[in-house]
């Protein structure tokens, strides 16, 4: 019996951990869960689970909490605030945390976990694309695992098993295309908010589903790929797969080439984070060779889609850049969301962000240079909107 605490468990990757849970309970045990606000679905969950522990990072919302499960007997630890659910991150014998929650507020919990010896269940991949120079040496010196649960990463090293050292030479990482694959450039200036959330294959949290359809999502993905299995960007590929059944592939030295195909079900990465190296039997619909049909290959169109160009260069940059072009890209969605940038002024913005850190580059930046970083490149990028506001571009 295997011991978890799960980060954001009320958001997509957290409520498919615990449908994980719920059908395999002889091997998974909830020791501790966090979440960000959903009080409903998180009382739900502690009467479900039973966990030891529950942290809400609104503190406003702890009371609602508390009143929601008082009739629990025995009560878990309940906490709020971030130092609640880095408690939970760091929290008594669970062996892995799952790493649901969106976006650089994950770094601080992920490093308690490691630092507390837990294996991580990485979803999380701003934490890694952000916070690596202090996320990896930290692994390191733990000793612990980091285990990929977002579904390329999980593909590739899935494929790695049995690898020789020395013996990978190419990453090919596969992209659904987003909600606008098919759609000409042109009418990119005309789409919403809702039509970016259209996913055509998977059903995910908002951030990550417009981080794909700008394949930002992709280009964030390269740098975690870059960080997770050690390979330099002239070495990993992006290459647009519509079907979503080839969740990645890797080249080793003598040009064969190895993939991990399934339905687009993140359940089988995160299965797989959890019970590396085994494999659990699950009734899970098998993949269809036939019904999947056609597996078809294009390239990724770079002048339609600048975030991923965007992505290279600042993981080449490396040292701060990654986290600066992270928490831009996390400023600029989350003004998209609220209707207030153009979907094609993403990029743009982003762009400008991270063109004015260059001045002022960190190259081996501690945990307080990223912490920075990431506060400073937010900041830069509502000046990018207001200077862009003024000369009335891009804007509705
Ligand atoms: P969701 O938006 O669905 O869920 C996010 C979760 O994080 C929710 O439980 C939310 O709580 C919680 N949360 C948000 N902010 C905080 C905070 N400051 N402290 C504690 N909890 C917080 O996102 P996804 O599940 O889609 O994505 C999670 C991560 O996994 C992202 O990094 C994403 O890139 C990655 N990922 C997701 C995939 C997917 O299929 N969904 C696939 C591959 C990677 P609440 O809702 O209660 O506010």
């Amino acid at each position: 019996m295997k011991a978890i605490a799960i980060l954001g468990s009320t958001g997509s990757i957290g409520t498919q951990t615990l449908d994980i849970v719920e059908h395999h309970p002889d091997q998974f045990r909830v020791v501790g869960l966090a979440a960000g606000n959903n009080v409903d679905l998180l009382a739900a969950q502690v009467r479900q689970f039973k966990p030891d522990i529950v942290a809400i990072q609104n503190e406003r919302k702890l009371p609602d909490l508390k009143a929601a499960i008082a009739d629990l007997d025995p009560q878990p630890i309940i906490l709020a605030g971030q130092a609640g659910v880095v408690e939970v991150a760091r929290y008594g014998d669970s062996t892995s945390v799952v790493t649901g929650i969106v976006g650089c507020a994950g770094l601080l919990p992920t490093l308690a976990a490691i630092e507390a010896g837990k294996d991580i269940a990485l979803a999380n991949k701003e934490t890694l694309i952000a916070g690596a120079p202090v996320v990896l040496p930290l692994v390191e010196k733990h000793g612990t695992k980091l285990l990929p649960a977002d579904s390329e990463h999980s593909a590739i090293f899935q494929c790695l098993q049995g690898v020789p050292a020395g013996g990978l030479r190419r990453i090919i990482l596969t992209a659904s295309g987003g909600a606008f694959r098919d759609l000409p450039v042109e009418k990119l200036a005309q789409v919403t908010v809702a039509d970016a959330l259209k996913h055509p294959n998977w059903s995910m949290g908002q951030k990550i589903t417009i981080d794909s359809a700008t394949l930002m999502n992709k280009g964030l993905e390269v740098i975690e790929a870059h960080y997770l299995f050690g390979m330099d960007y002239d070495h990993i590929d992006i290459v647009i797969h519509p079907q979503s059944i080839i969740h990645s592939l890797i080249e080793v030295q003598d040009t064969s080439v190895l993939a991990q195909l399934g339905w687009a079900d993140m359940r089988l990465p995160l299965l797989y984070a959890l019970s590396y190296p085994d494999r659990l039997p699950t009734q899970w619909e098998p993949l269809d060779l036939v019904k999947a049909g056609d597996l078809t290959f294009r390239e990724p169109d770079h002048a339609k889609y600048p975030c991923m160009q965007l992505a290279y260069a600042a993981g080449r940059a490396g040292g701060a850049m990654p986290a600066v072009l992270n928490a831009a890209n996390e400023q600029v969605v989350a003004l998209f969301l609220e209707e207030k940038v153009k979907f094609v002024a993403i990029p743009q913005l982003i762009e400008q962000v991270c063109d004015r850190f260059t001045a002022q580059n960190m190259s081996q930046p501690t945990l307080e240079d990223i912490l920075e970083a990431d506060r400073w490149a937010r900041q830069a990028a509502i000046e990018a909107l207001d200077a862009l506001e003024k000369t009335t571009v891009a804007l509705r």
